[in-house]
């Protein structure tokens, strides 16, 4: 192939508004490098007085979409002019391209409106991995930047019904909230952080909002109860189903759902024993979901059905069935041994050293790391 687009397909191939004239294209390493002569606007910006006097020449580099996964950076020569308007202020100014960037951006309007929506739909940090992919590298930060700058030049029309949720810029480590009006569909506003001090402070400004949609966590609803005090505060469908989900996962273990019925005990009546304070809810729902199988088991026996008829009745394995019925008793399953990489392992000794008045977490996870 060729290292020479404008030799093959003739410089109109480069797809780019009239205020460009593309000069030449090379291939350079991984990249291609596009060079073009501005012919943009000249009239000056404060006064719009139109310029034919150059002062003289400028270089300004663009980061460009790719080509065949290539990276394209675009090395402009545009025009810097004298405003000849003896009552403006302003002597030179610098050709501007409004098809093509932003006055003093780094990327072309199409690649910044990519990172925008990558921000939108990915959020921070995968955002950059996927521009990475593509061939379009941005920083998170970047990506950030390009979201917030877009919801600031939006017409502030009043928000009545906001949505309200947390968005990551590095997952698992940095949060900020992003607000969206949920009636126009619109990014409102990105804050940098999740607190409820901010969440509050925003909604001050916005006396409007009437209904505020969020999750479930403390934060938004305190910070919309602050800021929001008129508004109603509603959980958003997203979160009740993903609540929903996990109610669901920690109540239908693998046994439960197949024998078809809810595990949901009437009564509570664990933590009688230290042993049940150890385990975790969703253990114990499993552990008595077993015991009630294996009672049932017992039970459709002792009634005279077949072991074929109890598997039917139960959804319980017939070599399992055939197990339990041999064994008068349900052995119980322990815990995994703990690891060393698992706090459990070190619980004693942390809960000693606890006591002793050691407190900091610093401290404590060397002395565990030289416990092995
Ligand atoms: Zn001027």
């Amino acid at each position: 192939m060729a290292d020479d687009l404008c030799g093959m397909n003739g410089m109109e191939s480069w797809a780019f508004g009239s205020d460009l004239r593309v000069v030449s294209a090379e291939r350079v390493d991984d990249s291609w490098l596009v060079s073009a002569v501005g012919r943009g606007d000249q009239r000056c910006p404060d006064c719009a007085e139109h310029s034919k006097s150059r002062h003289s020449w400028h270089e300004r580099r663009l980061q460009d979409l790719p080509v065949q996964g290539l990276q394209v950076a675009l090395k402009l020569r545009l025009g810097r002019w004298r405003c000849r308007n003896r009552q403006c202020e302003r002597t030179t100014f610098l050709e501007r391209l409004p098809d093509t960037a932003a006055p003093v951006a780094r990327r072309t309007r199409r690649v910044a409106e990519l990172l925008r929506l990558l921000g939108h739909i990915a959020g921070g940090r995968p955002g950059k991995l996927l521009a990475a992919r593509l061939a379009i590298p941005a920083s998170d930060n970047t990506i950030l930047r390009h979201l917030k700058r877009h919801a600031a030049t939006r017409v502030a029309a009043p928000v009545r019904v906001a949505g309200i949720d947390d968005w990551s810029w590095r997952k698992g480590w940095a949060y900020g909230t992003v607000i969206v009006d949920l009636e126009r569909r619109e990014v409102v506003d990105v804050i940098a952080e999740r607190s409820a001090e901010t969440t509050a402070d925003w909604f001050r400004k916005h006396p409007e909002v009437e209904i505020v949609c969020r999750d479930r966590c403390g934060v938004y609803s305190q910070g919309a109860r602050e800021g929001a005090p008129q508004a109603r505060q509603v959980a958003d469908r997203f979160h009740l189903l993903q609540n929903l989900r996990e109610a669901i996962e920690q109540q239908m273990t693998r046994v439960g759902r197949s024998a078809g019925r809810s595990l949901l005990s009437p009564t509570d009546s664990h933590g009688a024993s230290g042993l049940d304070d150890d385990l975790q809810p969703s253990r114990r729902t499993r552990r008595d979901a077993r015991h009630a199988l294996f009672e049932r088991v017992h039970a459709l026996h002792a009634a005279g059905k077949t072991r074929r008829d109890i598997t039917a009745a139960t959804g319980v394995g017939r070599a399992t069935v055939r197990l339990w019925l041999r064994s008068g008793r349900l052995a119980d399953r322990t815990a995994m041994t703990p690891t060393a990489r698992s706090p459990r392992c070190f619980k004693d000794y942390l809960s000693q050293r606890w006591d002793a008045g050691c407190t900091h977490g610093g401290h404590l996870l060397h002395e565990i790391r030289r416990l092995g």
